[in-house]
């Protein structure tokens, strides 16, 4: 019966990391295995108290600041306009005005396209936010 062999336990909850918890027998001997049972057992709930303690802790900050905030630049998204070409993905020619033609021929500048594909963004018009 373990109630008959273990008569007495003695635990210093304050030096509990240090010197743990010591089971006596009926003769007043320490029950080496016993004692070995018990601290092991103890330390084991104490770690687990620990970690459910941290788990609230940081489920409690998490709660009080919500949830992480939308990038800044692109506001979640991950794409920010591209600042070469303003989000138009690329640029008008000047030759031309855009038109592609001048005088009835195709633009020599451009080669009739009307303009350049932004060479930043590769005429996306938008970047993939760096944050
Ligand atoms: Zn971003
Ligand atoms: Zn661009
Ligand atoms: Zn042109």
């Amino acid at each position: 019966m373990l109630l008959k062999t273990l008569l007495l336990i003695v635990c210093w909850s304050f030096l509990l990391f240090v010197s743990g918890c010591v089971v006596y027998d009926k003769e007043g001997n320490v029950d080496q295995q016993a004692t070995r049972e018990m601290n092991e057992s103890l330390r084991a709930g104490m770690q687990a108290a620990a970690q459910a303690t941290a788990a609230g802790v940081q489920a409690y900050q998490q709660s009080r600041m919500g949830p992480p905030p939308p990038c800044a630049r692109c506001g979640g998204t991950g794409f920010v306009f591209c600042t070469y070409c303003q989000g138009a993905g690329g640029f008008a020619c000047a030759a031309c005005g855009g038109r592609g033609f001048s005088y009835g021929f195709a633009c020599a500048s451009c080669g009739g396209r009307g303009g350049f594909p932004c060479a930043a963004c590769g005429g996306a018009g938008r970047l993939p936010c760096l944050h």
